[in-house]
């Protein structure tokens, strides 16, 4: 295998973990845990708890506490990431020590996850450090198996694959959090977040952030007919496998009669 090939498939195993991750960021995270507009089979949950535990270290309870705090002061003082007071920039490329601060605050984790019950993966003691940990060994032993290397290069390749996908998951959220809330079309002007389909494309739906700044509770994020939200097909097949279910009352969707009588 030639360096070049080994760069592109480390950067594809990269892109397609961290593609993994940002699925079960939002559905499992994101509208399950945090704002409960869906509620998953347990093994279902399990699943995705231990991907994103492997992948990515989060803990669902900081991640829920830091979010419904984003949600409930909205680009207003209180926000722990807003690009309106701290920067487009700044939160682009720092979004995950301002998420990091945030989880520092004991009054943060008590105040918006009151009545959290920790699952069997958050009760494995040091899991934020043991799951990474774990994530980039099992990428260590299958690199050289995979691809043919020695232990040595192929173990690092692995190692480096891991960081790789994590700063490519890192940015994913960095994005939704500034430009989201900046750049962008809106279809409810109550919001200042903002919606742009080509970052949903690669965020699993998370880039129609306007839609769901309006409507939380929504188990799909999209509102109008021809925008896609890619995670919002898997939901629909976990629904009909009945590994999950939503409210079709809470659902987003684009008031047209409103709309009409206001032109
Ligand atoms: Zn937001
Ligand atoms: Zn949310």
């Amino acid at each position: 295998m030639t360096l070049l090939s080994i760069i592109l498939w480390s950067t594809l195993v990269a892109f397609l973990i961290a593609q993994v991750s940002t699925f079960c960021t939002t559905i499992y995270l994101h509208r399950a845990n945090t704002h409960e507009g869906l509620k998953l089979h347990p093994f279902i949950g399990f699943l995705m708890h231990l991907e994103l535990a492997l992948a990515t270290g989060i803990k669902p309870r900081e991640w829920a506490a830091v979010h419904r705090k984003h949600h409930r002061f909205s680009d207003q003082e209180g926000d722990p990431h807003s690009p309106y007071i701290e920067g487009l920039w700044r939160v682009l490329f720092l979004n995950v020590v301002m998420y990091k601060r945030e989880t520092q605050k004991q009054e943060t984790i008590d105040t918006f996850t009151p009545n959290w019950k920790d699952d069997l993966i958050d009760r494995v003691p040091l899991i934020g450090d043991l799951g990474p940990t774990i994530g980039m060994l099992l990428l260590a032993v299958s690199f050289p198996l995979i691809f043919g290397l020695s232990w040595w290069a192929g173990g690092l390749l692995g190692i480096a694959t891991w960081f790789l996908n994590a700063g490519m998951y890192i940015f994913l959220n960095a994005m939704i959090n500034s430009i989201c809330h900046k750049v962008g079309y809106r279809n409810f002007e109550g919001q200042k977040a903002t919606n742009l389909q080509w970052v949903a494309l690669i965020t699993a739906g998370e880039g129609l952030h306007n839609n769901h700044h309006e409507f939380p509770r929504s188990a799909t994020m999209k509102a109008r007919k021809w925008e896609i939200d890619p995670a919002w097909p898997v939901i629909r097949c976990l629904t009909m496998l009945g590994l999950a279910e939503y409210s079709e009352s809470t659902l987003a969707r684009v008031d047209f009669d409103k709309l009409r009588k206001a032109a």
